[in-house]
C-alpha cells in the first residue's frame, strides 16, 4: 500500500551535499501500524515526507495505493495527496482560525460543498471527542487538544494514510496516551494505514505492529512488534549495528 523503492535524497550543494536518505526500500502494509524510529538526524521525518512526496526525492519510486507519486506532479500530486493526512509534533494549526475553520480548511481546498463540508466538520470533530470546541480557538486548547484538532483536520478528506510526524513529543505521559488511543481508534474503526515516526520507543512500542530503524539515512532493520511484548525480529535483511532488539532502540 505504501512502498519506497530506493529512494534516495540529499540536501545541500557541492562539499556541503548531505545523504540524508540513502537507497530506502520499504513496504507498509494495509491496515497497519507502521514506526519509523531513530536517534535525531537519523532522516526520520525526511522519510516520512518522501511518502507523500513533500520532499521529493532525488532517486527512487514512491507509490501509495498502487498510485506512483514520484510520477505525478502538480494538480494530480495534490488531488493524490488528498488520500494522504498528516500531523505534525507541533500541531500546525492556523491561529487566527476556529477549530471549525482550521478542520474545514481542507475541505475548502477540495471545493467541497458549503453543506457536506459542515457535516464532514461535525463528523471529524464528534470523532476525536471535541465537538464542543468547534467555536475555541487553537490558543484557547490544551496540547493534547490542540493534536486531536489537527488528527480531525487530517481525516476531513476520508484519507486512506495518516502519516504522524513526531505526534505526541510535545504532550506529557497521560496526554500521549490519549492520542496514541484516538491513533489506534482511527487504525481499527476507519482502516487507516498509519505511519508513526518517533524518537520515542515506549510510543513506538505501544501501539505499532510493524517497527523500521533508521540510522545515518539508512533503514537498518524492520520487526513485527509483538504488542508492548518487545520487539520480535522479523526478516532484516540489511546490516544491523548488533545492538541487543530492544536495547539498543531503548537508548534512543
Ligand atoms: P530526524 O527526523 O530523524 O530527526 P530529519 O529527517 O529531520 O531527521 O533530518 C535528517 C538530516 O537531513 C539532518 O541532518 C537534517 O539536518 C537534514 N535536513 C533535513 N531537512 C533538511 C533541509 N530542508 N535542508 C537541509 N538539510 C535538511
Amino acid at each position: 500500500m505504501i512502498s519506497l523503492q530506493e529512494v534516495s535524497k540529499s540536501f545541500g550543494n557541492g562539499t556541503d551535499r548531505y545523504l540524508a536518505i540513502d537507497a530506502v526500500s520499504l513496504d507498509i502494509e494495509e491496515g497497519s501500524i507502521h514506526g519509523i524510529i531513530g536517534a535525531s538526524g537519523a532522516g526520520k521525518s525526511t522519510l516520512l515526507r518522501i511518502m507523500n512526496v513533500l520532499e521529493r526525492p532525488d532517486a527512487g519510486k514512491v507509490s501509495v495505493n498502487g498510485r506512483e507519486l514520484t510520477a505525478l506532479g502538480g494538480r494530480e500530486l495534490r488531488e493524490a495527496r488528498r488520500s494522504i493526512g498528516m500531523i505534525f509534533q507541533l500541531f500546525q494549526l492556523v491561529s487566527n482560525r476556529t477549530v471549525w475553520g482550521n478542520v474545514s480548511l481542507p475541505l475548502e481546498l477540495a471545493k467541497v460543498p458549503k453543506a457536506v463540508r459542515a457535516e464532514r466538520v461535525q463528523e471529524v470533530l464528534r470523532f476525536v471527542g471535541l465537538e464542543d470546541k468547534a467555536k475555541s480557538y487553537p490558543a484557547q486548547l490544551s496540547g493534547g487538544q490542540k493534536q486531536r484538532v489537527a488528527i480531525a483536520r487530517a481525516l476531513a478528506n476520508s484519507p486512506t494514510v495518516l502519516l504522524c510526524d513526531e505526534p505526541t513529543s510535545s504532550l506529557d505521559p497521560r496526554t500521549t496516551a490519549d492520542i496514541l488511543d484516538v491513533l489506534r481508534h482511527i487504525n481499527r474503526t476507519l482502516g487507516v494505514t498509519i505511519v508513526i515516526v518517533s524518537h520515542e520507543m515506549d510510543v513506538v512500542n505501544g501501539i505499532c505492529d510493524h517497527v523500521s530503524v533508521m540510522e545515518d539515512g539508512r533503514l537498518t532493520r524492520t520487526y513485527r512488534n509483538s504488542q508492548q511484548d518487545g520487539v520480535v525480529p522479523q526478516d532484516t535483511g540489511t546490516p544491523t549495528n548488533g545492538a541487543g532488539e530492544t536495547g539498543g532502540l531503548g537508548l534512543l
